[in-house]
């Protein structure tokens, strides 16, 4: 599609492909494998001949080519290729660019799982990780070594909202021949492109925003037809590939991507503020207010501060606890990027695998709360978390 159209335009359009029967919205493609004329066919479809026809649903399937088609269009990228979760997104770059005796340097402030992946499973097969400060450049710098492939962040990360200068380390990466991946899933394309920052890759789970209603579990990864290759040859071979169906939940979910980001931005702005003012809040992290540490970055590189908003209550664990189990809307679960506000509290869910000393040095205290601020009334949620804050 023209790039010049909007992310609005894209979000609806990009993508789409028509059967001969005309259809208007997207076509379901629920089929394992796709049939030849003969058998020279065949051969040639398997070969990757033929101009690329279908063949088998873990290789490639219409549905997921429209949503990977519009996903990369809004992410002003070259290619993308899609995956069952986010987790696998993360897992098929790294296998694709990684081997055993590489290193990488991952920012210490990235989803829970990632750290996991990196610390128990991936060092299993050779390959050494660093964590560092996302926002101390010189860190990232320090860290670098001869065998270094592969810089991996997140922005604004979760929960604590912290903002990584892309386009500062994007320059040390390419200084250092390595690849700097993005995990863009708390922004998406409608807030956030950090390719035009510099970055090689973005990874998504499109399990939270960009199907945005908490259906289903995807992913994706984007990038230079190059590198984007390399990450699909393994998914090709290895298996955690998008379902068809998943695919297309999550490209009608797309259509009001743009529209729901900023309306739940907006949301987010205004319970950041008012929390902010709130006696029994000690202290706020949402990267759209101007109390916030990197607002300038953030406002250089995103569109809003997003709809992510974290809170330390003043009293710790108990606090918190009466906090979320007196709230009767707000879902206490620990999905985020739903159009339903969702609350959490980190310590004891998403990051209580993690050493309280490790806990303590990400900043997590046992007083966090962390809201993922959906579509309700802002007053509801307000009159909904007053009754636990008193
Ligand atoms: C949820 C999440 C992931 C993992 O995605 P899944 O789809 O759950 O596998 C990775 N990164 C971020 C920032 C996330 O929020």
């Amino acid at each position: 599609m023209k790039k010049q159209y909007e992310t609005s335009t894209l979000g609806v359009r990009a993508g789409t492909a028509r059967t001969e029967f005309g259809e208007h919205s997207e076509a379901l493609f629920l089929t394992s494998s796709f049939v030849f004329e003969n058998a020279e066919q065949a051969a040639a479809r398997f070969s990757g001949g033929e101009g690329g026809g279908f063949v088998y649903s873990r290789f490639s399937n219409p549905t997921v080519t429209m949503f990977q088609d519009r996903l990369a269009a809004l992410e002003g990228a070259e290619a993308c290729v899609a995956t069952a979760s986010g987790m696998s997104a993360i897992l098929a770059t790294s296998m694709a660019l990684l081997k055993a005796g590489d290193h990488v340097i991952c920012s210490n402030a990235v989803f829970g799982a990632t750290v996991q992946l990196y610390l128990t499973i991936l060092s299993r097969f050779g390959i050494e990780t660093t964590f560092v400060s996302p926002n101390k450049v010189e860190e990232w710098q320090r860290a670098v070594r001869p065998t270094t492939k592969l810089f991996f962040l997140e922005t604004p990360s979760n929960p604590l909202g912290g903002v990584c200068d892309i386009a500062a380390l994007a320059a040390v990466a390419k200084k250092a021949g390595a690849v700097l991946a993005v995990d863009n899933a708390l922004c998406t394309p409608a807030l956030q492109k950090p390719l035009e920052f510099g970055a090689d890759l973005v990874i998504h789970s499109a399990t939270k925003y960009l199907d945005g209603q908490g259906r289903v579990l995807g992913g994706a990864v984007l990038g230079s037809k190059a590198l984007v290759d390399l990450v699909y040859g393994f998914l090709r071979t290895a298996g955690p590939t998008l379902s068809a169906f998943n695919a297309w939940v999550i490209l009608k979910g797309m259509e009001t991507l743009e529209l729901r980001m900023l309306a739940q931005s907006e949301r987010a702005l205004e319970m950041a503020r008012w929390l902010e003012k709130h006696p029994k809040v000690a202290r706020v992290y949402y990267p759209g207010l101007e109390s916030h540490p990197q607002y300038a970055l953030a406002k250089k590189q995103q569109r809003t501060g997003g709809a992510i908003v974290s809170f330390d209550v003043k009293g710790g664990k108990e606090a918190a606890w009466k906090v979320i189990d007196s709230t009767k809307l707000i879902s206490i679960t620990g999905n985020l990027g739903d159009v339903k506000s969702t609350i959490t509290h980190p310590a004891t869910t998403t990051h209580g695998r993690i050493t309280p000393e490790a806990r303590a040095a990400a900043g997590i205290g046992d007083g966090l709360i962390r809201l993922s601020v959906g579509l309700e009334a802002v007053s509801d949620l307000k009159a909904d978390l007053s009754q636990g804050l008193g």
